[in-house]
C-alpha cells in the first residue's frame, strides 16, 4: 500500500512515521508513505499556497492551484483509490472506514491549513473527506497522521502477533477487554484469578464478559447499532 499526504507542513509528519510499528511497516515494505510539500507545487515566487478568501472574512484560503498542480503530478505516476480531504465537517472515522481504507492500494491525503481550501477543491479534485473528530485543530496534518496510523496497522504483517488487530476495540462491535501483566500482585492490586487459571476456555469466556460489560458501560450505543 502507498499513502501520498500533501501538507504545507512536512516537518509536522516527520515524527509519527519514523519510529515503532509505522516506521517498521514501512521498512518490511508493506507501506510506503510519501508527504508531498505544497509549496513545490505553488506558482509564485514566494512559494505561497493560500490567499485572502473572496468577500471578506479573517483568515486565509488554500488555492486550488498548486493543489490541482500537486494531484496531476501523482496521478501520472499511478492510479489512486481515494483522494482524501482531512476536513472536521467530513465524515467521521471509524474502525469500519480504516478497516475499508487498508484493503485499498494507494491513498493521498490532503491537508488543509488556515480556513481550509477553495470549496473548488471539494468539489471538483478529491473523492472523499474524513474528520477525527467534532473538534478543529489548526492544520489536518494530526488528522491524517491519525488516519494513516489507523490504517497502517491493519495491514496483514505490520503487527506482529497477525490476529492482534482483530482483538482491539470495535473490531466486534466491543471494546476490548482490560489486560493485565507481571507481577501479578502489586501494592495489594491483583490480577483477576481467571487469568491465572490457565484455563483458556475460561479466559476466553471471561474476556468476552468483560468486552461486553465494558461496552455496556461505556460505548452503549455500540450494541444498539
Ligand atoms: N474553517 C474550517 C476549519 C479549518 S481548520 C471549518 O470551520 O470547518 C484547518 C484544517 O485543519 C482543515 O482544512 C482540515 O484539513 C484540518 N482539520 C481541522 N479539524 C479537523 C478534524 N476534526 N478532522 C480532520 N481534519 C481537520
Amino acid at each position: 500500500m502507498r499513502i501520498d499526504i500533501i501538507t504545507t507542513l512536512p516537518k509536522l509528519l516527520e515524527g509519527p512515521f519514523s519510529d515503532s510499528i509505522l516506521k517498521r511497516a514501512q521498512q518490511k515494505g508493506l507501506v510506503t508513505v510519501a508527504v508531498h510539500d505544497l509549496r513545490a507545487y505553488s506558482t509564485n515566487k514566494h512559494r505561497s499556497t493560500d490567499d485572502y478568501a473572496f468577500g471578506g472574512g479573517a483568515g486565509m484560503v488554500m488555492m486550488v492551484e498548486p493543489i490541482d498542480r500537486c494531484l496531476t503530478a501523482l496521478r501520472a505516476e499511478r492510479t489512486y483509490d481515494e483522494v482524501i480531504y482531512m476536513s472536521p465537517d467530513g465524515e467521521l472515522l471509524t474502525q469500519s472506514i480504516a478497516n475499508e481504507l487498508s484493503l485499498k492500494q494507494n491513498l493521498i491525503l490532503l491537508c488543509g491549513h488556515y480556513k481550509g481550501v477553495d470549496e473548488r477543491v471539494r468539489q471538483h479534485l478529491i473523492t472523499r473527506e474524513i474528520s477525527i473528530g467534532d473538534y478543529v485543530l489548526s492544520g489536518g496534518e494530526l488528522a491524517a497522521a491519525v488516519v494513516a496510523d489507523a490504517v497502517i496497522r491493519l495491514l496483514p504483517g505490520v503487527l506482529n502477533d497477525e490476529t492482534s488487530a482483530l482483538t482491539d476495540s470495535f473490531q466486534d462491535g466491543l471494546v476490548a477487554p482490560p489486560v493485565y501483566t507481571r507481577p501479578a500482585e502489586y501494592k495489594g492490586w491483583s490480577v483477576p484469578e481467571v487469568l491465572l487459571s490457565g484455563n483458556p476456555a475460561r479466559i476466553e469466556e471471561w474476556k468476552q464478559e468483560q468486552a461486553v460489560e465494558r461496552t455496556r458501560k461505556r460505548r452503549p450505543n455500540l450494541l444498539n447499532d
